[in-house]
C-alpha cells in the first residue's frame, strides 16, 4: 500500500508549482509564431543558392564543375555545354547547361561558393528549403537562376558589354545603348556585380 502524501506535498507543492506559472505570466515572451511572422536572417545567412547573371543578361556559370568537386555532400550536378556565335548563354567558351542542386544532401556550408571562379554561385538568405518529396527538392538551372532585372535580356543572346569575355571578368564594360531604364539597368549591374555575399 503506497505512503499517504506528507502535508508539503499535499499543500505546499502544488502551490510552488502555480508560482512558477504566475512568475512566467509577466515575462517577455520569446516564442516565434513561424510561420506567420517571419524573422529576418542575418546578413551572411547561408540559404538558397543563386546562379548569378551579368548585367546584360548572360549567366556567369562557365559549366566548369569546380563547385560540383568542392561540395562534400555531392550534391551538386553540373553538365557544361558550348556557347555558340549563335546560342550564347554565357560570355566565353562555355556555360552550365544542366545545374542541379539536390537540397536533400546539401548542408549549406558555402564551400561550392567559395570555389566558383566567376561568383556565378552565391546563396541568398533563403531558407524555406523543406517539401514533402523527393524531386522537388532537386533544384534545377530554371529555379536557381537570378530573376531578370531591368535592363537585362533572356540569353541566348550576343555578348552586349564587351568584345571578349575578359572585359567582362575585369568588370570593363563598354558603355550599354541608352534606353529607357537605363538607370534601373545600372544600379541592377551593380546589384549583380556584388552578387549575394555568402
Ligand atoms: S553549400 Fe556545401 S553541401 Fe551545399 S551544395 Fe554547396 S558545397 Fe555542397
Ligand atoms: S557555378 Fe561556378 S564553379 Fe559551378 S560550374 Fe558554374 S562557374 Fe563553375
Amino acid at each position: 500500500m503506497a505512503e499517504s502524501k506528507s502535508l508539503k506535498e499535499q499543500f505546499w507543492d502544488p502551490v510552488a508549482g502555480f508560482g512558477v506559472t504566475f512568475r512566467t505570466m509577466f515575462k517577455k515572451v520569446v516564442t516565434e509564431q513561424y510561420p506567420f511572422e517571419k524573422q529576418p536572417t542575418a546578413p551572411r545567412f547561408h540559404g538558397r543558392h543563386q546562379l548569378n547573371r551579368w548585367p546584360d543578361g548572360l549567366e556567369k556559370c562557365i559549366g566548369c564543375e569546380l563547385c560540383a568537386w568542392a561540395c562534400p555532400a555531392d550534391a551538386i550536378y553540373v553538365e557544361g555545354a558550348s556557347n555558340t556565335e549563335d546560342e550564347r548563354f554565357s560570355p566565353g567558351e562555355r556555360y552550365g547547361r544542366v545545374y542541379q542542386i539536390n537540397y536533400l544532401r546539401c548542408i549549406l556550408c558555402g564551400l561550392c561558393i567559395e570555389a566558383c571562379p566567376t561568383r556565378a554561385l552565391t546563396m541568398t538568405n533563403e531558407y524555406e528549403l523543406a517539401d514533402n518529396n523527393r524531386a522537388d527538392l532537386i533544384y534545377e538551372k530554371s529555379d536557381l537562376l537570378a530573376p531578370l532585372l531591368p535592363g537585362m535580356e533572356q540569353p541566348p543572346h550576343p555578348m552586349r558589354l564587351g568584345d571578349d569575355d575578359d572585359a567582362y571578368y575585369r568588370g570593363e564594360f563598354k558603355a550599354a545603348p541608352e534606353e529607357p531604364g537605363d538607370e534601373a539597368s545600372r544600379r541592377a549591374a551593380a546589384a549583380t556585380q556584388q552578387g549575394g555575399e555568402g
